[in-house]
């Protein structure tokens, strides 16, 4: 049975981001077991039309692996691919993808201290296992009556079908997220019709976005210091948002302010305003950032309609409105199964639990890493890991830093388990964290869990305070490991290299 000492599940900013720190590290005896077929998570995923990142370019990408090419203050999902792939080729990744191998069960083997890792291309055991399997990726389609009648075709954001020729057709897209607005104004102009059915409005600021100059990228590629001048300048600019919504009356009304501008400003039909404005607080779900969403709308090349679509019934589309509507092709730009993550299912801690079981009113995680019940297993953009207002990758690289300490220790003890008193003190100082903020101001998100109504997608304060918080180590909230006999007489070897590691079962 071949053994690593890490394997890494996932192949997207997180689990690349791991398998750096981990070469740079020194760390040779790890793999990367991806289920696609190339890296990138997201953004390999996420192909439709318009596809873009509403976190600016130098922000959102590794701090450690700068890009002094971005072509633009926001990057289009095509180049920010193209930038993972090649941190691949650059960081010397190859020889540890297992790409195209969907790990299809995780079990904690208590006997031996491994975790026993299955996969579609073999098996495996492994030290430590870091989790990236990503937290928007499985697309959630409504369950809609009559769906199964429909006579067009279908697809979902992420799911993108470059086969279903649009132009000419009469579409409508289902939802008004991140992924609708960047989309919807791709297609007026190449679909016959675009009816977009908005169950609720959503809270949208301008997008101030622009190439770079000439000028600029030779400075970027000439000077590092530049590039970090940048960066530095879009963390701060993203942590003074935290204020509205942290809850600030100030902040939060100069927030709503902004976006009602900018409706005005684009929208000039009083009735269109008034169904375009939301009927939630700015922040509780997702505030977008789009130049061109609401011009689509006001032009008429987009229709919409102010309510949920409710059900199908053969080629007609039926709102909750009444409204009847005839179409040839649907997008869902419905979002994705975020608060119960499809890998919980498959991983088996102590005596056979599973996460999901474990995470039955919600996910929680101490340093929202760590799951009592779940040792040597380390969690990456899972439980209170994702931001509202700040890059997804700055929360990544704390947790890889936590990690690698935790890794470190591990080499001195063995096995590495939080208590459970740790998880449930953490999850009860995120529920204090979360009580004044614009997420739990009443509005349905998929921030929440449904089920117990917890924040438990985003870590509820600044993203210097989560590194404060949750970047360094700290063993004492993890149980004393008893001694093991198997510890001292384990007949399963660590590999002497990764070739060795990767010559079997694979
Ligand atoms: P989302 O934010 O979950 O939005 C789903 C949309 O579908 C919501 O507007 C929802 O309405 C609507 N919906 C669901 N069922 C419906 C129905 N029967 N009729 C009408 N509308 C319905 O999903 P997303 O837009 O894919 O974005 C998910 C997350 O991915 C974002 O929050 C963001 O974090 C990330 N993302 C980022 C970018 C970017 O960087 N620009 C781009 C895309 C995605 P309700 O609001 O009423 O539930």
């Amino acid at each position: 049975m071949t053994h690593v000492r890490v394997a890494i599940i996932g192949a997207g900013f997180a689990g690349l981001g791991a398998a750096i720190a981990l070469r740079r590290s020194g760390e040779e005896s790890f793999v990367v077991i991806e289920r696609g077929e190339s890296v990138g998570g997201t953004w390999r995923d996420n192909t439709y039309p318009g596809v873009a990142c509403d976190v600016p370019s130098h922000l959102y990408s590794y701090s450690f692996l700068p890009n002094p090419g971005w072509s633009n203050v926001f990057a289009r999902g095509g180049e920010i691919h193209a930038y993972l792939r090649r941190a691949v080729v650059s960081e010397s990744l190859g020889d540890h993808l297992r790409l195209g191998t969907a790990m299809t069960a995780l079990r904690w083997d208590d006997e031996w201290a491994v975790w026993r890792v299955t996969t579609s291309g073999g098996s495996l055991t492994a030290d430590a296992v870091i989790l990236a399997a990503g937290r928007l990726t499985e697309p959630r389609i409504p369950d809609l009556p009559g769906i199964e009648t429909f006579t067009g075709d279908m697809m979902h954001t992420a799911r993108w079908r470059d086969d279903l020729e649009l132009a000419g057709k009469r579409v409508a897209v289902v939802g008004t997220g991140a992924s609708a607005v960047q989309l919807v104004p791709e297609l007026a102009g190449v679909a016959a019709s675009v009816t977009v059915f908005q169950r609720s409005a959503p809270w949208i600021v301008p997008r101030p976005d622009r190439a770079y100059s000439y000028d600029e990228l030779s400075e970027f590629a000439s000077d590092p210091d530049a590039v970090e001048r940048v960066r530095t300048a879009q963390f701060w600019e993203g942590e003074a948002m935290f204020a509205a919504r942290a809850g600030d009356p100030a902040a939060i009304a100069a927030a709503r302010q902004e976006a009602l501008d900018h409706l005005h400003s684009q929208v000039a039909d009083a009735r269109l305003r008034a169904a375009l404005t939301p009927d939630y607080e700015i922040g509780c779900k997702r505030r977008l950032i789009s130049n061109d969403y609401y011009p689509a709308v006001a032009s008429g090349a987009v229709q919409l309609e102010p309510s949920a679509l409710a059900s199908v019934d053969q080629g007609t589309l039926v709102a909750a409105s009444g409204e009847r509507y005839d179409a040839d092709v649907v997008i869902f730009a419905t979002g994705f199964e975020s608060a119960e993550q499809p890998y919980a299912h498959l991983v088996e801690g102590i005596g056979g639990v599973t996460l999901a079981e474990h995470w039955s009113n919600g996910m929680t995680a101490f340093a929202s890493t760590s799951v009592h019940g779940f040792p040597n297993l380390f969690v990456v953009n899972g439980p209170n890991a994702g931001l509202g207002h700040n890059s997804a990758i700055y929360m990544i690289e704390t947790q890889l830093q936590y990690v690698l300490g935790a890794l470190g220790h591990l080499t001195e003890v063995g096995v590495l388990e939080v208590s459970a008193e740790a998880e449930r003190s953490y999850a009860a100082e995120i529920d204090r964290m979360a009580e004044p903020t614009v997420w739990l101001s009443g509005c349905d998100s998929w921030y929440l869990d449904p089920r117990s109504g917890r924040l438990t997608l985003l870590w509820p304060g600044s993203a210097k305070e989560f590194r404060e918080r949750n970047g360094t180590f700290d063993p004492a909230p993890y149980l004393r490991p008893p001694v093991r006999s198997n510890t001292q007489t384990r007949t399963v070897a660590p590999p002497a290299s990764v070739d060795q590691a990767l010559s079997v079962g694979w």
